[in-house]
């Protein structure tokens, strides 16, 4: 399957675009345009395009296409709760990455970094809260 197309030749940081096209998109035949280095390309069309998961979840069986949403997964089985509040003096423990990150908007006003982080994945995109931005703390 050939569905990464190199935009330059040559080099390791290459750019790589997705040519996939959705087949039952007849009408407008656009093809994805995803554009990344060629790994990132190709794990795109597997988890978006062909839906590869290929971890599964032995206990309720739902698929993964990356390891790091599994373990997070798996914390709601396990109920582990390894993402603790970076906060001072606040216990909070959180087993989702992303239950840590709205806690921390709620509790303690918490300002994600300007950085935007990249719409391909929903929900795993915030491993940018481990510490809080404190400028002068009066
Ligand atoms: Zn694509
Ligand atoms: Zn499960
Ligand atoms: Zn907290």
């Amino acid at each position: 399957m050939r569905h990464a197309q190199a935009l330059d030749g040559g080099g390791s940081s290459a750019q790589y675009v997705c040519t996939w096209v959705d087949p039952k998109d007849t009408i407008h035949r656009n093809s994805c345009g995803y554009t990344s280095k060629k790994h990132l390309v190709k794990r795109h069309i597997e988890s978006k395009h062909l839906q590869i998961k290929p971890i599964t979840c032995e206990i309720c069986g739902k698929g993964f296409a990356q390891r790091t949403n599994y373990s997070t997964h798996m914390n709601t089985h396990t109920g582990d709760t390894p993402h603790k509040c970076p906060y001072p003096n606040c216990e909070a423990t959180f087993g989702d990455p992303a239950r840590r990150h709205r806690h921390m908007k709620t509790v303690h006003n918490h300002v994600p970094s300007k950085r935007r982080t990249q719409s391909d994945h929903g929900s795993m995109l915030l491993d940018d809260v481990s510490e809080p931005e404190e400028e002068d703390s009066a």
